[in-house]
């Protein structure tokens, strides 16, 4: 009996959503969301960038509602003591993607915390090789290499370092996609602010900020060391996860594509960057580089979230990020009153599915 008056507000709301956010612009209705959805669906969508280590039926049932596939990633990180051991991790991982009836992949890593030690290249390689035996698509490098991890020496190994080549050339025989989370939004190297959109993330994670590490690379450098990977290794395919870590200016971005071919980005917990540049500027580079952008959420599932939890973070994200890119509507995404983009069905398209099945061969969407 309450539903009636609210789907008038919406109806009233969306005629006036070119002129002025309007009441009812904020948080979707239900029916909305579920609108949404079922239109993303419709697509095949593959969420290139996930992390999920647990397996849940709520969980894989939202897989199956909304088409959804999973590139689910791994990565080894010594400062969360979830992320020391990658056999767990990797075994989470397989016991889901077991249990979601081919709705999701593997991105394996190795890992780079043994960069010293006399087998690393080989130990790695193995393990990678084991893991495209299983089925794995695609492996992960992390900002570890260039922010966190230092040679014998004392001096940060980059992505470029020699060390890592045969470790690539071994990734591209296979035929396989090197997924490169390098560098961080900028904010991490400049003072804590409080408004900055990754602001809740460095609150929970100080030791990523880079101007409390005296000896840190700057991110140009990082960047640079990436960009070089990418001239040395013209046949790999390269994902740059999070925009490329080039979150403040679609321009950057669109240079560096320019640059080298074998290069995408996802938009990985990147969208809200977009959604404050100008809309016309990122509906124009959308369009431009329809061929290089994946859509990715970057939503963890594992540890002690519970499977209701995960599907309504997800299903929020997709709706919310659907408005954005499909719709004209003007409403709140995470507190900026944004514009949505309203791409054509055709960009869309590959956006949230043809561009992964083109840069991961081996995906396979259900
Ligand atoms: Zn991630």
């Amino acid at each position: 009996m309450t539903i009636a008056p609210l789907r008038l507000l919406c109806a009233f709301s969306l005629a006036a959503s070119l002129t002025l956010p309007a009441i009812g612009q904020g948080t979707p209705s239900e029916s909305q969301r579920t609108g949404y959805l079922r239109s993303l669906a419709a697509l095949q969508p593959i969420d290139a960038h996930a992390h999920v280590q647990k397996s849940d039926v709520a969980f894989t049932a939202m897989l199956e509602r909304w088409n959804l596939h999973l590139i689910d990633i791994l990565v080894v990180d010594d400062k969360e003591p979830s992320g020391v051991s990658l056999e767990k991790q990797r075994a989470a991982a397989l016991a889901f993607i077991q249990s979601a009836h081919g709705h999701a992949s593997l991105c394996t890593t190795f890992d780079p915390y043994r960069f010293s030690q006399p087998d690393f290249v080989q130990t790695a390689i193995d393990g990678l090789n084991r893991d495209f035996a299983n089925g794995a698509i695609a492996v992960k490098v992390w900002k570890n290499i260039g922010m966190e991890l230092k040679d014998s020496s004392g001096h940060y190994v980059t992505v470029d370092n020699p060390r890592f080549d045969p470790i690539f050339r071994d990734i591209e025989a296979h035929n396989k996609t090197v997924i490169a989370h390098q560098a961080e939004p900028d904010v991490a190297w400049g003072p804590p602010d409080p408004k900055a959109l990754d602001a809740s993330y460095y609150a929970k994670h100080p030791e990523w900020n880079m101007a409390k590490v005296p000896d840190a690379l700057p991110k140009k450098t990082i960047l640079e060391a990436r960009d070089h990977l990418l001239a040395e290794h013209p046949h790999l395919r390269v994902v740059g996860a999070h925009l490329g870590s080039m979150e403040a200016d679609v321009d950057q971005v669109a240079a560096t594509l320019d640059r080298y071919p074998n290069f995408a980005i996802d938009t990985g917990a990147r969208v809200a960057h977009l959604t404050i540049q100008p809309s016309p500027k990122v509906r124009a580079f959308l369009i431009k580089y329809q061929d290089r952008v994946l859509y990715g959420t970057d939503i963890e599932f594992m540890g002690k979230t519970t499977g209701n939890a995960a599907v309504e973070e997800w299903e929020s994200q997709l709706a919310r990020d659907w408005r954005y890119f499909a719709t004209a509507d003007t409403f709140d995404y995470r507190g900026h009153t944004v514009h949505g983009l309203n791409l054509p069905p055709t960009v869309l398209k590959k956006i949230y599915h043809s561009n992964a099945v083109y840069w991961f061969p081996g995906v396979e969407p259900k």
